[in-house]
């Protein structure tokens, strides 16, 4: 009764808030390619009374744990009334705009985003091409992201398409209405003649934007990508989203996730040297893709609601891109792509990167996710002296609780149960992120009993016990290269676990 009587204030006060502040907002976006600019527009029409309009840009995007400040790209600011008269405004801050309304409460704000970076967070307009990361390019009101916002592209005329998780209007396929501005900023765009190819799956629509497409069709990614999202979903249980888009450019670096499409640059071709090349690439695609469960939809608490104003500090992206990585080596399996042989190789990449390195006895996986924002891209000469990186430790803790688990529950549960869990009872249900206690409790859930000793290694910079940890699933660490091996005369019962695993 309480709690409905909380719920039914929070709406009044939330309607009366959209109510004071009823406004809309359709930005035209320009590409200017000889000097690698988008020039933006932004048309802003309120019907309510304040007389100031404050805009505010992202200082972070979504899954790129690291202050990028994307305001540093802006130049030209301005803003006038219908009648073309300048309005008055400032800037506060590093990202904010407050500009005094006229009488009409109208304005048309313009600014120009050099967009010359070969990077996944930032935007790019080259040649035929031009690559569009939102949280540098468009501002919400503040304090308003849970506003509708319409974008339309102003396109050279032989540009041909326009790539994206958002879909067109009907009438208009440059233009995009998304319901809020966290749905824009985590839909990156490609624009521009690239190839393209559309395809349906399992219910599903797929896109896929190739800036530099040579040897796709023969390498198979389709067929592969196709395998790897039934495999996903058959885990899972559930698609998140109608329609999803892949967009791959060129030579450059990294890959991020959005809510249901990827962006990611890749090494300019599909043809790789060797099968261990191409591997490494499914495995990357599968990254990206179980994203769209682990962290879009299965988020530490610190990520829902996002905070672009603020680092999202969370003592939990070990479970967010540590599990990630996990289950590029479980996906890969469940979908049939990779052997055994080819399996054990994709783990110990990961144990290779982290068992030798001195930085294990000085900084614990827990610790490394918060200090991601002091050090995601910049890397001391020092790093593995001092530092552990989740994307190394966490799948190796993702292994280690797997086995545990599997162990405790006689076969009878996994880790892919407590992501099922997690997903169906926070996301769906509760619509929330989990907390620490949270997922920790998940785990003792799917096992039968809490595991002290998995949250010890993740919490800690204690030594991990890799013989002992390992040898109910019949695997052992050869310490000579860190490989991971399964052992030389299995018991019946390792047999039987390495069958589970598919190992
Ligand atoms: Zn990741």
């Amino acid at each position: 009764m309480k709690k409905t009587l909380l719920t039914l204030l929070l709406l009044v006060a939330s309607l009366s808030l959209q109510a004071q502040m009823d406004f809309e907002m359709h930005y035209f976006v320009t590409p200017d390619t000889t000097n690698h600019y988008l020039n933006v527009t932004l048309n802003y029409q309120q019907t309510s009374d304040t007389k100031e309009l404050v805009l505010n840009m992202p200082r972070w995007a979504p899954g790129y744990y690291e202050m990028l400040d994307f305001a540093k790209h802006l130049c030209d600011f301005s803003a006038i009334d219908n009648q073309g008269n300048a309005l008055t405004w400032r800037k506060e801050g590093l990202n904010r705009w407050r500009i005094q309304l006229p009488e009409d409460r109208c304005a048309k704000v313009s600014y120009r985003i050099y967009a010359n970076e070969r990077d996944v967070a930032s935007s790019r307009v080259e040649g035929n091409i031009a690559f569009i990361a939102p949280p540098g390019v468009f501002m919400h009101v503040d304090g308003h992201l849970q506003h509708p916002v319409t974008v339309t592209f102003l396109l050279p005329p032989h540009w041909q398409h326009i790539s994206t998780g958002l879909k067109p209007h009907a009438d208009d396929t440059s233009t995009f209405t998304a319901p809020d501005f966290d749905t824009l900023y985590d839909s990156p765009l490609l624009l521009g003649n690239y190839y393209l190819s559309h395809f349906s799956h399992e219910g599903h629509d797929y896109e896929f934007a190739l800036e530099t497409p040579d040897g796709v069709e023969e390498c198979g990614l389709q067929e592969d990508f196709k395998r790897i999202v039934s495999a996903a979903t058959e885990m899972m249980g559930h698609v998140p989203y109608d329609n999803y888009c892949l967009i791959h450019m060129g030579q450059g670096g990294g890959g991020l996730e959005h809510l249901n499409s990827q962006a990611c640059y890749t090494d300019g071709t599909y043809r790789f040297p060797s099968r261990q090349a191409h591997v490494k690439f499914l495995a990357f695609v599968a990254h990206e893709y179980f994203h769209l469960y682990n962290v879009k939809c299965i988020r530490p608490a610190e990520l829902w609601p996002l905070d672009y104003d603020h680092e999202a500090i969370t003592p939990m992206l070990w479970v967010s891109e540590g599990l990630t990585c996990y289950y590029e080596f479980r996906l890969l399996q469940y979908a049939g792509i990779t052997n055994t042989d080819e399996a054990l190789q994709l783990l110990s990449t990961y144990f290779s990167l982290y068992a030798p390195y001195e930085g294990q006895r000085h900084t614990s996986l827990r610790q490394s996710s918060y200090d991601i924002w002091l050090n995601f891209m910049n890397k001391d000469a020092n790093e593995r002296d001092v530092r552990v990186n989740y994307y190394f430790k966490g799948p190796i803790i993702g292994l280690l609780l797997d086995v545990a688990i599997r162990q405790q529950s006689h076969q009878q549960h996994s880790l892919d149960d407590v992501m099922r869990l997690l997903y169906n009872r926070y996301y769906r249900q509760l619509q929330r992120g989990f907390t620490e206690e949270e997922f920790w409790a998940a785990v003792a859930e799917v096992a039968g009993t809490p595991l002290p000793e998995m949250r010890q290694l993740v919490d800690t910079t204690a030594d991990i016990d890799y013989d002992r940890l390992l040898a109910p699933a019949g695997l052992c660490i050869d310490t000579t290269d860190w490989s991971i091996r399964r052992v030389a005369n299995p018991t019946k019962s390792q047999s039987a676990f390495l069958k589970s695993m598919q190992l």
